[in-house]
């Protein structure tokens, strides 16, 4: 079954203790799409300027992702810098330039509009709002969201997690929206604000998920080359989604699977710059490393 996914698709520039890019593609519609089209079918609706060229237009068309929802406006792509800390764990946004985003109304085209799955990705509330609306009936609707738009734009923010089944956010993001310190008081009073799920990422200290009334712990996986965390949140959620799509289930088990499928995918995009660790896997690395996340958390009984 297939995703409908709304987020930035953007150009890039990151430095990290290992390395820099400049003017990466990155963006989180991106990161998602390719991290999902190894799952199942996926409809990217987003904007992009005119310094946005076909060789990029074709990561998504090697994907088999679909971009005709990919619009093309006069002006520059949405822009992002960020460096991060000697640990990877702190990051500092250097600038965030919205450009053709500011003014973009998103239209499904028509063959988008029946995807059982629907993914908003960090981009502004009243453009997540604006795709949510146009899916006839979806099956589950997930979310991210990110700091830039709790600060800026709360009530909108606030209108659409009441539309949302699952929020997918940082630890960070879920203490500032909740008000709440404690992950576990956080992620209880954001599901008194709409979704029935909260899935809260940790960086290296893996993924605790709040669905419904079952909690469930994936760690990351240990790496021993780590080079650029851009867009590994983004990542996670196109394996969850993804998984979820292609097994065509809800039920705690597939939460839990679909979990841990987002940080197989997660775990290969931190190991590159970029894309570059999640643009060439196949199968039997996702199988090998779902294994290796198995492996980690199995012992036997008392
Ligand atoms: P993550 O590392 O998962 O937070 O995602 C990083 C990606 O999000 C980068 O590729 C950026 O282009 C994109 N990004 C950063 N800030 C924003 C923002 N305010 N709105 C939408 N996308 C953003």
């Amino acid at each position: 079954m297939s995703i409908v996914v709304v987020g930035s698709v953007a150009f890039d520039t990151v430095r990290t203790p290992f390395g820099e890019v400049d003017n990466a593609l990155g963006g989180a519609a991106t990161f998602f799409s390719v991290a999902a089209s190894y799952f199942s079918p996926v409809n990217v609706v987003a904007v992009v300027g005119d310094d946005f060229g076909e060789e990029h237009l074709a990561v998504f068309e090697e994907h088999g992702v679909d971009a005709r929802g990919i619009e093309r406006a006069p002006g520059r792509t949405f822009r992002w810098g960020g460096e991060y800390s000697l640990n990877l764990n702190e990051r500092t946004t250097l600038f965030t330039e919205l450009n053709v985003f500011e003014s973009f109304q998103p239209k499904l085209p028509p063959e988008y509009l029946e995807s059982p799955y629907v993914f908003l990705a960090n981009i502004d509330p009243e453009l997540q709002m604006s795709v949510l609306e146009q899916v006839e009936a979806p099956r589950l609707v997930a979310c991210d969201t990110m700091n830039f738009w709790i600060d800026g734009k709360l009530e909108a923010l606030q209108r659409l997690l009441r539309k949302v089944d699952v929020l997918v956010v940082n630890d960070e993001e879920a203490r500032e929206l909740s008000e709440c310190y404690n992950l576990v008081a956080a992620a209880n009073a954001i599901m008194g604000m709409g979704p029935t799920a909260v899935v809260i990422k940790r960086g290296e200290y893996g993924v605790l998920a709040f669905l419904g009334n079952d909690v469930f712990f994936a760690p990351a996986y240990p790496l021993d080359r780590l080079a650029d965390p851009t867009g590994a949140g983004d990542t996670f959620a196109g394996g969850f989604m993804g998984y979820l799509a292609t097994c065509g289930k809800l039920d705690p088990a597939s939460l839990r699977r679909a979990i841990v499928a987002g940080s197989v995918m997660a775990s290969f995009c931190v190991e590159e710059f970029s894309l570059a660790g999640i643009r060439n896997l196949d199968q039997e690395a996702i199988a090998r490393r779902y294994r290796a996340f198995q492996l980690l958390t199995e012992f036997g009984d008392l």
